[in-house]
């Protein structure tokens, strides 16, 4: 059996897996800053997560899950200027911060849930680890590490020479100079705010006591005195998305390695691409943020948006558009109707039979998490004419543990559907929208439809129509 394999962003190469105590895995993801819905490139953070979780415990291993949720301190620039997301959300509702917070991790978890995650081991809140966070700054303080100015308590990346190790960094070339603005005052624009100092003209909600002033914690600072306190100081796994790596896990690196007194701090780093939008940059401003709620409303199960996810290695960029999403729509439904019929075969299955198929999709989830490969040996399965029913029951429930698109209770869609000549023509007018990608006109049909009480259901046959 080959070993598992992860590309590993800090040494830029794949490597293999070895934990740091036997048969056990610890990971830690950096979560939602919780000021709103997150949107599906959000998911795909959590879904390849949640994969990697899966599949290191089909392997045996003890895995501790940690995941981040930022209610703090996360700033709109990442100069370390700027309003604080989570009071500027609470600004415009007319919240508390806390209200804001409460509600956004509620959907996020339902969110996660829908699209099948398992829970971490571990959930903690920034708010709920001030005093962590304080302390790790007291270290970082009494080895030297940090300055004062004006706004607040800064780390001096010149006392840190392997910062730039983690993303590669040309801190002198001109991406590097650019990439952050300057906070007056600051001795290097990279070097970044472990305690910001309130603002006696203005009223936040959140603030804290510390041994420099009253104030609250820089973003970064909530990752590594979380990560400490639930996986020790010297962990495995971090994940997190593209975009953190050059500011955030850059400088939870920098606090962490000077606090704790460890290298490296963590042995490996996976980072997942984006999923973009064919180019277009998603943001609130533009109204253009999809969610799962967005993708339920056009009649899309949030399991089949897994499936999506699943289509892609997760260090390739995936783009997200309506025929990609009908593409993966229409092959998640084929499968779960396969799994439904499968499920009901009553006999045994034959190990031996079995055993090629394993393989191959361990090799290639071993191979740094190969999922569309993986799927592929899945739907090898499913449509062989060479497996029994029951081995072909067996597989799939064997490899769903670690695709996680819940197969095992996944229900076919067809069942109790209506005709009417009206309505079937209604249906059929409105694939001819989709075909044409006259989106606007397919929606507008399935909204009188809807007004009428009649409930449009994809399936692998064609749309169906029941009253609901
Ligand atoms: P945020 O709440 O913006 O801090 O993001 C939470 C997680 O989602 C982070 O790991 C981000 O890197 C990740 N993320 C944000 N946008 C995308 C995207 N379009 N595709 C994939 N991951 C993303
Ligand atoms: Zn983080």
């Amino acid at each position: 059996m080959s070993a598992i394999h992860f590309y590993n962003t800090r040494t830029r190469k794949k490597e293999i897996f070895r934990p740091l105590k036997n048969g056990q895995a610890g990971i830690y993801t950096c979560g939602p800053t919780v000021y709103g819905p997150m949107h599906i490139g959000n998911v795909r953070s959590q879904l390849f997560a949640d994969l990697l979780r899966r599949f290191l415990e089909s392997e045996g291993f003890a895995v501790t899950h940690v995941i981040n949720i930022t209610d703090v301190g996360h700033l709109v620039s990442d100069a370390d200027e700027g309003e604080d997301k989570m009071e500027l959300a609470a600004q415009r509702a007319g919240e508390t911060a806390e209200e804001i917070a409460d509600r956004y991790t509620e959907l996020w978890r339902r969110d996660r849930q829908a699209v099948n995650c398992v829970e971490p081991e571990h959930n903690p809140k920034a708010t709920e680890h001030i005093d962590e966070q304080i302390k790790l700054g007291v270290k970082l303080e009494e080895g030297g590490y940090l300055y004062r100015i004006e706004d607040g308590i800064y780390f001096d990346i010149a006392r840190f020479p392997r910062y730039t190790e983690l993303a590669g960094l040309d801190l002198e070339g001109q991406a590097g100079a650019q990439r952050i603005d300057q906070v007056e005052g600051k001795r290097h624009p990279a070097d970044f705010a472990i305690w910001k100092f309130a603002d006696p003209d203005v009223r936040r909600l959140q603030e804290w006591e510390s041994p420099w002033g009253r104030g609250f914690p820089g973003w970064h600072l909530e990752c590594s005195a979380m990560s400490s306190r639930y996986l020790g100081e010297h962990f495995d796994i971090h994940t997190g998305g593209i975009d953190l790596a050059t500011v955030h896990h850059t400088n939870e690196v920098a606090q962490s390695e000077c606090g704790f007194g460890v290298h490296p701090w963590v042995e490996y780093w996976l980072h997942n691409e984006f999923l973009d939008f064919g180019g277009e940059k998603m943001s609130k401003s533009k109204g253009n943020v999809k969610t799962l709620l967005d993708l339920a409303e056009r009649g899309y199960d949030p399991l089949a948006f897994r499936y999506f996810f699943l289509q892609a290695h997760y260090r390739q960029q995936q783009t997200f558009n309506d025929e990609s999403m009908e593409a993966a729509a229409r092959g998640h439904s084929r499968l779960v109707a396969l799994a439904a019929d499968l499920r009901g075969v009553k006999d045994r299955g034959d190990p031996d039979k079995q055993a090629a198929h394993r393989t191959q999709f361990r090799e290639a989830m071993a191979d740094d998490l190969n999922a569309p490969k993986a799927l592929a040996v899945l739907w090898d399965v499913v449509r062989s004419g060479k497996l029994s029913s029951a081995d072909q029951r067996d597989l799939l429930l064997e490899f769903d543990a670690v695709l996680g698109l819940d197969l095992a209770h996944a229900e076919r869609a067809q069942e109790g559907y209506e005709s009417d000549p009206r309505i079937d023509g209604l249906l059929k007018q409105r694939e001819a929208a989709r075909v044409s990608r006259d989106f606007a006109s397919a929606d507008r049909i399935r909204d009188e439809l809807a007004a009428e009480g009649v409930e449009l259901i994809d399936t692998p046959e064609g749309p169906r129509w029941r009253r609901s």
